[in-house]
This record gives structure tokens, sequence and C-alpha cells, in this order.
């Protein structure tokens, strides 16, 4: 009962390797990106500790080294492992949260598995989470717990610690009540995240539809209500999205639903952009392409990120537009992160089939139309190529966020680039000067990369003007102060 702070995240904060019989905890690899941002937040607090989990063959064991003390440039925290059996692991991440919850949050009913899911068991392993925060959390802490895999410890914790501040945040889209009550656990769920005092999401649309599913499962008001910013409302914002909720009652409780769209670390992306080592590769890069254009996408294999579909649109304008074969390429990076799943794995697959026929079809000894690249990139390559490149094309089924869109951005000391990008990435709602593709019309997808590719340099830096202001005005540091900035936590206030 020490911390002013509890991050309960479910992956551990640092890599765990042994080296020479001894085990040692090394930086994440990426820099960037959602870990170290949220260890940045022990800075601020006397003392903050991480809740996560540990997969063990034996959980039960004394010899399980449950804490871990780390002192490193963010600050002194206590690392809480949770151990978990392989079994647990499975049940816990891979069938439950993947295959039940993810397809849900992303709009896919088709892929819904629910007949699988030990629901007593995910139930256990968020018990278990709560009762590690709370045996974490000094008097009045604010618990600060993230993502759908920990949907139900909000509420064991309110059980166990009423005096504590919980602030839940969505990474994901969350979808309507006609997708989300699909899930038999629906009335569980959302009772759990009514025990907040926050629940946050990235966009406007995740949180008029969080506060439409909750009113139909519960009985809630909606006492207050705000306009969202003018920046974020579109021709296609609906007329719910434009004036929220801000706080929802339930039980005689307030709940503040806040919308805090997650930036980049946009002074680290420049310096790496800047650095002479990647200004050389970029440079290196854009003299083996020659006179090709290069068209950049990035990210995980999963059937969210319309991968395949992106392919198959690529190909449908190499047939059409014979004057840009030999002239552009597409550098495909698509990443495989869940090895070993089924559905990952056929998507996989399928990418792999479509590349091979692209570069089959239109290839020429010296000319590969495409280039898939199925490994990481290390970030400090992959800024490179987001300078290199001309057009950044970045086309999601459905993405709570997407920063890859704003790392491209970011990179783009240049002023120039062209980013494309799919109106279903959260993102949209910020970058109005992209140009906005539907990734489920074939004429949307089409048209809007030839635009990209016919523009002229005028307009293309017009628009990333428009996009750099966007990504340089809301950073991953403009992020931390919002997010909690609606709970009332005298521990920030002389730490800050
Ligand atoms: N990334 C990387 N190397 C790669 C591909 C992706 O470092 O080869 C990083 C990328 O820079 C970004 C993150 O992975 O920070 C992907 O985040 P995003 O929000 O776009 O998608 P997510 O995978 O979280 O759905």
């Amino acid at each position: 009962m020490s911390s002013d702070l509890v991050i309960v995240y479910h992956r551990q904060p640092y890599e765990e390797v042994e080296e020479d019989g001894q085990t040692v905890f090394r930086e994440n690899k990426s820099p960037n990106g959602i870990v170290p941002t949220l260890k940045s937040f022990f800075g601020r607090v006397s003392h903050g500790s991480w809740i996560a989990w540990k997969q063990t063959e034996t959980p039960e064991t004394p010899e399980f080294d449950r804490k871990v003390e780390i002192s490193d440039d963010y600050g002194n925290y206590t690392v809480s492992r949770l151990p978990l059996a392989p079994d647990q692991v499975r049940e816990f991440y891979h069938v439950t949260s993947k295959e039940a919850f993810w397809p849900i949050l992303h709009g896919f009913k088709e892929r819904f598995n629910y007949d699988p899911v030990e629901w007593e068991n995910f139930r256990d392993v968020n018990r278990r989470f709560a009762e590690a925060a709370s045996e974490e959390a000094a008097e009045g802490a604010v618990v600060w717990i993230h993502d759908y895999n920990l949907w139900l410890v909000p509420g064991f914790l309110r059980a166990m610690r009423p005096d504590v501040k919980i602030a839940f945040f969505h990474h994901t889209p969350f979808p309507s009540a006609d997708i989300f009550n699909m899930l038999p656990w629906r009335k569980e769920i959302i009772g759990s995240l009514l025990a907040c005092d926050e629940v946050g999401f990235h966009i406007p649309r995740y949180a008029a539809n969080f506060v439409s599913v909750a009113r139909s499962l519960f009985d809630v008001d909606t006492p207050k209500r705000h306009a969202v910013p003018e920046a974020w409302i579109s021709e296609g914002t609906a007329l719910t999205e434009r004036v929220l909720p801000s706080t929802i009652t339930h039980d005689g409780r307030d709940v503040t639903v806040t919308v805090t769209p997650l930036g980049v670390d946009a002074a680290y992306i420049d310096a790496q952009a800047r650095a002479p080592a990647t200004q050389a590769r970029a440079a290196e890069i854009r003299a083996e392409m020659g006179e090709t254009r290069l068209l950049l996408s990035v990210g995980r294999t999963d059937y969210t990120k319309g991968g395949v579909q992106q392919l198959e649109s690529f190909e449908r304008v190499l047939e059409a537009r014979a004057d840009l074969r030999g002239k552009v390429q597409l550098m495909h990076v698509s990443v495989s992160a869940n090895r070993n799943m089924a559905a990952y794995e056929e998507i996989q697959n399928e990418i792999e089939q479509v590349a091979g026929r692209i570069n089959g079809r239109f290839g020429s000894l010296d000319w590969h139309p495409l280039v898939l690249v199925s490994r990481a990139i290390p970030f400090t390559d992959l800024v490179a190529y987001y300078r290199a490149a001309d057009v950044a094309w970045i086309t999601p089924l459905a993405d709570g966020m997407n920063l890859v869109c704003k790392e491209f951005i970011a990179s783009r000391i240049d002023g120039d680039g062209v980013l494309v990008l799919s109106e279903f990435a959260g993102a949209a709602v910020e970058l109005e000067d992209a140009i906005i593709t539907n990734p489920f019309s074939h004429k949307s997808m089409d048209l809007r990369i030839q635009e990209a590719l016919d523009m002229d340099s005028a307009e293309r830096k017009a628009r990333m003007a428009g996009l750099r202001a966007s990504v340089l005005g809301n950073t991953v540091q403009d992020w931390k102060p919002q997010i909690l900035a609606a709970l009332d936590k005298p521990v920030f206030d002389s730490a800050a």
C-alpha cells in the first residue's frame, strides 16, 4: 500500500532476458509507443506500481519472483507480476481477448467466437489483477487500467478499495450497442466500467457508443454534456458525436467520460528524422529507387488492418494504369505479431498469395511492384522509410487510433509527402488534411491512391503543413495531463 499511481497494463514494462544465467531487465526495443508513455507518469509521483502478467509453468511455487523493484530514467516503481500458467494465458489472452473481444471491438461480427471462452477463468484473472492493484495502491491513489483484457478489474477493485480513484482507457475502438451487445457478458463488463471514476477513449465516436451501450443495459443519467472541439468535426461526423455526455451517473456515482486522442512523441521522432544516420539511410533508399515512387504501408498482420484489401486495390490500379507500371513500388510492411493463431496465419497466407500474384503479373527483371516485409523494422529504420516515401498508404478497416500515420507526419521535416488514410482509423478524426479513403469501397481505394500519386507539389505541401500542425499540436506529452485531469487527485498537485 505505497504507490500513488498504479498502472494496470497486461504486458510488463520491459523485456526480461536471461544473460549468463542472470535475469536482466531491458528497455523495450521501441522507445516510442504506449509503454514508455505510461512509464513517464512515474516521474510525477513519489512511488508508482505497474501490474502485469508473466507466464510461468509453475505459478504456485514460492520461488516465482512476484515483485521487481525498478529504478530507471522514468523513476522508481514496483512491477508486480501475476503468475499465469500457459493454459491460463491461452484462455485469458488468446481465446477470450483475441477471439471474442477483439472482433467485436472492431466490428467483425462474423469472426466472433465465444464458445471456447471460459468466463470463470477470465473473471478469475481479472480479479487477481484487481487484488494486486489493491495491494499496491496507497490511500486515495489513482489506479489507471488499460484495455479490454482487463474490463472486469474496475468492478472488483471498487469493492476492495472504495477510496481509490479508478481510470480506464480503451486503446481500441468501441462499437455501437447492436454489436457490443453480442457479448453474452455485456452487463458484467459495463457494470464493471461504471465502477470507474473516468472512462477514456481516443475519439468522440467511441465515447458516444460507450454511452449508448451503457444506456441500453443500465439505468443511467447523462446530466453533463459538452461540445466536441470544432477541429474534430467534419462533414461525416454524426450529430450524436458532436455533443457528448461528459458525465454519466449510475447508482449515485458519477463516471466522467473523456476523449483524449493519443499523440506521438513528436520531438523524439523529429530528432530521429534529423539524425545524420537517418538522413543518410533515407538518401540511400531514394537513390536505390531512382525515379520510382515509393508507397509505404506499415502495420501488424491483422484482419482489422485491411492488408489484403489494400494489396487488391494496388493490383487493380496497376491493371488500369499501365503508365504507373515501372514507376511505383509499394513497400507493404505487415508484421506478424500473433503467430500460432489461426485467424492471423490465415491473413498472413492471403497477403503472401496476393503479393506473389502482383509481382508475378506485373513484375519484370528490373522492377518489383511490391516488396512485402513480414518482420518488424526497428523504429529508427522505419523513420528513414517514412522520410523516403512519397505516399503513406494506411488503410485499416478499423483501428483505435493508428500511430503509424502520425509518426509518418512527424518524420516529414521536409514538409512533403502525402498521407492516404482510412476513415476508420481513429486518427482520421484529427487529420482532415489527409486524403481520406473508405477501405470497404474498391472505387474509393483505387481513386484516392491515384489522387495521391497525381497530386502536385503545392497541394502536397499545403496538406502536409496542415497535418503537421495537427500532429505537433497534440503530442503524447499533451495526452498526459488531459487524461488524468478529470480526476480529483491531490497526489499530482504537488508532484507535477
Ligand atoms: N512498428 C515498428 N516497426 C514495424 C512496424 C510497426 O516499430 O516494422 C511500430 C510503429 O512505429 C508504431 C507501432 O508499431 O509505433 C504500431 O502502432 P499502431 O498504433 O499504428 O498500431 P497497433 O499495432 O498498435 O494496432
